[in-house]
């Protein structure tokens, strides 16, 4: 394990580690200075201290032979045999990422009567579909989907495995990852390969959106990433393609201590925000709860959807489903009208793959409209109703 001290001998207790230290995790006691429990071993305060009173040893990091890990993976997410969208957007991007590394694409896929599914991920892309196809596995289990994965990719060996970044997406690979002591990118925007290096490169948004990071797994295997849905585009489907459907013998456990006893769909889960042509959002310039009748009549007049800023789901005028953006959904409507949202990056990291953006706000210089399309500076309260009027005027 990586450790640091403070040399005591050595420490006047001047302060400089404590103003480099960017989690603030070193205080003076004393006229010491002390580590605290929230250091991150990051290192950056070791060579602040003149004196050299601060010692960090680094565990030396036990690398696996990399070279036996080959292919890239894809897990086949499915409910009731139908396979979530992401999962064929993540085949498009798997079929780069191999014909980079000149190797095969896998689908992996759990579930109970796959035989159309199997089909649909060659269509897609897959040259390969893992499928383990037993009763037990038709509804999703944190417990046996984890076990099953983390056997086969004991087996397999993998180099990249790739998972949509749905619910149980999110939940199943910091499983697999932790368990098999490997990295994990999550919401990746960008994934490449180091042409030099033949490794993956995980790009993903940080601190907020501000600045774009690349992650990479050099140690370790299989390198392991998550991407949203919408991000990456799947392939036209071809389902003349030729691939293999592979029943491996894998172990499932028979019992697991959480039973799913059955899978509930809540309305909000089929509002389907990401597939929409039309979005009608509501920031926190719509002023108050009641203007959300405004939001729904525009939305009804264009046959749209309706969306909303974190603000407006922090305020409780709308359900979380409802949120895009970084923390909320990524869409891609043909237009997306943003009513009173100021256009700060968390909401606009979740919009920018729409066609056209109209933006309405009563702040001209709302950061909004530097994305916008088309602006209408102006009050929620009047333009609302005007454009609704001529919406309803241009259907009769
Ligand atoms: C880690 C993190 C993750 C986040 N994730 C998300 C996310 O997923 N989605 C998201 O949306 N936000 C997210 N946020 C919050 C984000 O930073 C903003 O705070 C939020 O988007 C602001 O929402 P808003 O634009 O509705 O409200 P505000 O920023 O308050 O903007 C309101 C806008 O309405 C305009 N306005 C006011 N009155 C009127 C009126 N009468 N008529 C017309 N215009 C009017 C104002 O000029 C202003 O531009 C996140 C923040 C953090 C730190
Ligand atoms: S910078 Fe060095 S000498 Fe100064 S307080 Fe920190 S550890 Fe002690
Ligand atoms: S190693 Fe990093 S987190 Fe830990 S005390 Fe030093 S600067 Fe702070």
């Amino acid at each position: 394990m990586s450790s640091i001290n403070i040399l005591i001998d050595k420490c006047v207790g001047c302060g400089l580690c404590v103003s480099a230290c960017p989690f603030g995790a070193i205080k003076i006691e004393n006229k010491k200075a002390v580590i605290l429990e929230n250091c991150t071993l990051c290192g950056s305060c070791v060579s602040k201290c003149n004196l050299n009173a601060i010692e960090l040893k680094k565990e030396e990091v036990k690398k696996v032979d990399t070279s036996k890990y080959k292919g890239v993976w894809v897990f086949a997410e499915q409910k009731n045999g139908n396979i979530e969208k992401v999962v064929l957007e993540l085949l498009g991007e798997a079929r780069k990422l191999a014909s980079d590394l000149k190797t095969d694409v896998s689908a992996v896929l759990l579930g109970e009567n796959l035989d159309e599914a199997e089909k649909e991920l060659i269509a897609y892309g897959a040259d390969y579909v893992y499928s383990i196809d037993d009763a037990s596995l038709s509804k999703y289990n944190d417990e046996s989907y984890s076990d099953i994965l983390s056997e086969l990719i004991n087996n397999y060996n993998p180099d990249i495995f790739l998972f949509g970044a749905t619910s149980y997406g999110r939940s199943l690979a910091p499983r697999i990852a932790s368990r098999l002591n490997t990295g994990l990118t999550a919401d990746c925007t960008i994934l490449e390969i180091d042409s030099e290096k033949k490794i993956l490169l995980q790009t993903r948004p940080a601190f907020g959106g501000n600045l774009m990071a690349t992650i990479v797994c050099p140690n370790h295997r299989p390198q392991m990433a998550t991407v949203r849905p919408k991000v990456m585009k799947a392939m036209e489907p071809d389902y003349s393609r030729k691939g293999e459907v592979i029943k491996p013998s894998v172990n499932i456990p028979c019992c697991t201590r959480v039973k799913i006893l059955d899978v509930c769909t809540f309305p909000s889960e089929d509002l389907n925000l990401e597939e929409a042509e039309i979005i009608v959002a509501a920031g926190r310039g719509i002023g108050d709860s009641k203007n959300m009748k405004l939001i729904e009549e525009l939305a009804e007049v264009l046959h749209a959807k309706i969306g909303a800023s974190r603000a407006v789901v922090d305020e409780g005028w709308i359900d979380y489903s409802h949120q895009v953006g970084q923390t909320g959904k990524t869409v891609s409507p043909k237009f997306y009208f943003a009513c009173g949202i100021s256009g700060a990056i968390q909401h606009t990291a979740g919009i920018s793959s729409s066609d056209v953006i109209i933006a309405i706000n009563k702040d001209p210089d709302a950061p909004i409209f530097k994305i916008a399309n088309f602006g209408i500076v102006g009050d929620i309260e009047k333009i609302l109703p005007i454009l609704i009027n001529k919406f309803k005027e241009k259907s009769a």
